[in-house]
């Protein structure tokens, strides 16, 4: 499974709706300093909700809408919702038709050999809102979650390696990339439901 194309509309420096292609084997965004690329995996972590707020960097969930003023001090006029989807290629199976029927609550999914995740927020006067859908069926995070687990994408996995997250691991002690590895290894799991079993 990959991802075939991410389409951010109204999120971070994405004012208009833009398209962003992926391939299957190697993909290089290139720009100058601020000019967006970053933001583009922050829409994913954003979208498949892998991430918390701070992880891509926002203070709250609003301040990822696009706001034109946002390098100035007035806020200025934006748009009161953003939104990120991403385009899985499920083409080679790694998911099946029962495993993502069964994340949308419903038999209608469409095709499943194309899967898309999509991630809105809504900010209204005094509250924002929060919606994620699965090939166009509303769903809830938890069932994102389920369903890119079953693909092996979890927030705890390395699927995504940050800027700066290199350097956070050569300056690890010993200890600390120990648990990398365990997390990676799969071990770590086990450890968190023998806690949980312990404490229960
Ligand atoms: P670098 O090469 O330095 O890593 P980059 O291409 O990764 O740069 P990003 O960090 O993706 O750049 O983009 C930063 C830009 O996004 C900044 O100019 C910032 O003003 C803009 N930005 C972030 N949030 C918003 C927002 N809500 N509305 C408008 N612009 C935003
Ligand atoms: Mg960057």
């Amino acid at each position: 499974m990959h991802i075939t194309e991410v389409v951010l509309d109204g999120f971070k420096s994405f004012g208009r709706t833009t398209r962003i292609p992926f391939y299957e084997d190697f993909t290089v965004v290139t720009g100058p300093n601020g000019s967006g690329k970053s933001n583009i995996i922050d829409g994913v972590l954003f979208a498949l909700g892998l991430a918390r707020t701070r992880g891509i960097r926002a203070q709250k969930l609003t301040d990822l809408i696009y706001n034109p003023g946002h390098d100035g001090d007035e806020a200025g006029d934006g748009p009161t919702e953003a939104s990120v989807t991403v385009v899985l290629s499920n083409e080679d199976g790694t998911l099946d038709r029962s495993q993502v029927v069964s994340a949308a609550g419903t038999e209608n999914v469409g095709d499943v050999s194309e899967i898309t995740i999509k991630r809105r927020v809504k900010e209204t006067e005094d509250n924002y809102y929060s919606y994620y859908y699965l090939n166009g069926r509303s769903v809830n995070l938890s069932d994102v979650r389920d369903l890119l687990a079953a693909a092996g994408v979890t927030p705890e996995g390395y699927n995504v390696v940050m800027q700066g997250d290199v350097t956070e691991i050569i300056n690890m002690t010993p200890y600390q990339r120990r648990g990398i590895i365990d997390e990676i290894a799969g071990v770590a799991e086990f450890d968190e439901k023998k806690e949980a079993a312990y404490e229960e």
